[in-house]
């Protein structure tokens, strides 16, 4: 999601209702971070913004995500108390604010940032979200990661444990990673998939597409198994179960929309024909949902 103006926060408010939310809305004194073990020294941290994955080795811990800037001390408190040793590599999933807020103070901290390179780009240069027009401002040198890969994959380890990070082209935004730690049988998605319950977000924009979240979905289906703990950039702890019935409203969307699209619709006629309502029923937390989705949807094809 968006961080830090005005703008966004009206973004936010009819964007997600339920998914994630915009930094103003946030009393953050009052949030308490929550961590899950995820069993083999990996942890789930769930606060305000996006989740955060723990992964402790033998000399340093590798953490994914960092949600909004002020969570930066819950979340190394929370993190003390699992371990003392230090945060060696902070990965960031893709580059909106409620996952990549913390880069600046974790980097102050001594951590690495790793991301995939569009992640960079998009810091640097500031972003305009294309369903609302609300712009997020570039981002000061000390936030951008500085260990950046492009395609394919990349390994980052400390001692006695892996991260695999693994670029998927063009899905919730263009620089979206997504990380396995085998050993723990654990994958973070970022926000290439939610498990609210409810419609996701695609950053069009940006450089998001529903293809490349069908493509994410069909990497996580094929890389889990029934035991694997599958981190959603929000929401609960799911499972390859939860990503299949994930996959099936996306496929069906995508489908249905793309038809549309082919035949030469505008985006108000394919608004207005509702072509999801059946699933908007289960995925859409109310009407401006509904239709945030549909053009999200749309929009992927605009861009090629
Ligand atoms: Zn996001």
């Amino acid at each position: 999601m968006y961080r830090n103006t005005f703008a966004a926060l009206a973004a936010a408010t009819v964007l997600s209702a339920g998914t994630a939310f915009a930094q103003q809305n946030i009393d953050f004194s009052k949030v308490e971070v929550k961590t899950t073990d995820l069993g083999n020294k990996t942890y789930l941290l769930e606060g305000a913004g996006g989740n955060v994955t723990v992964a402790v080795g033998t000399d340093g811990i590798i953490m994914v995500d960092s949600q909004f800037a002020p969570m930066h001390d819950k979340l190394k408190a929370a993190i003390e108390k699992i371990s003392p040793l230090p945060i060696k590599y902070l990965i960031n999933t893709h580059y909106h604010g409620d996952h990549t807020g913390g880069n600046a103070a974790f980097h102050k901290d001594g951590a690495t940032v790793v991301a995939q390179d569009n992640i960079r780009a998009r810091l640097v240069a500031g972003t305009t979200n294309g369903l609302t027009g609300a712009k997020t401002a570039p981002q000061p040198a000390d936030a951008l990661p500085t260990d950046t890969y492009f395609g394919g994959s990349k390994t980052v380890q400390v001692g006695g444990r892996k991260a695999l990070l693994n670029h998927v082209y063009n899905a919730h935004t263009d620089g979206d990673t997504w990380v396995f730690f085998d050993d723990a049988n654990v994958l973070d998605t970022g926000d290439t998939f939610g498990n609210t319950g409810r419609y996701n977000t695609i950053d069009f924009a940006n450089g998001g597409d529903i293809r490349g979240l069908i493509r994410a979905a069909d990497a996580y289906i094929k890389a889990s198994n029934d035991q694997t703990k599958v981190v959603p950039g929000h929401g609960a702890l799911a499972n390859k179960a939860t990503l299949v019935t994930w996959r099936e409203m996306l496929v069906t969307s995508r489908d249905r929309i793309q038809k549309l699209f082919n035949e030469g619709k505008s985006e108000q006629e394919v608004l207005a024909a509702k072509p999801l309502a059946d699933l908007d029923a289960k995925w859409a937390a109310n009407e401006q949902q509904a239709q945030n989705w549909v053009r999200m949807v749309y929009n992927s094809f605009k861009r090629s």
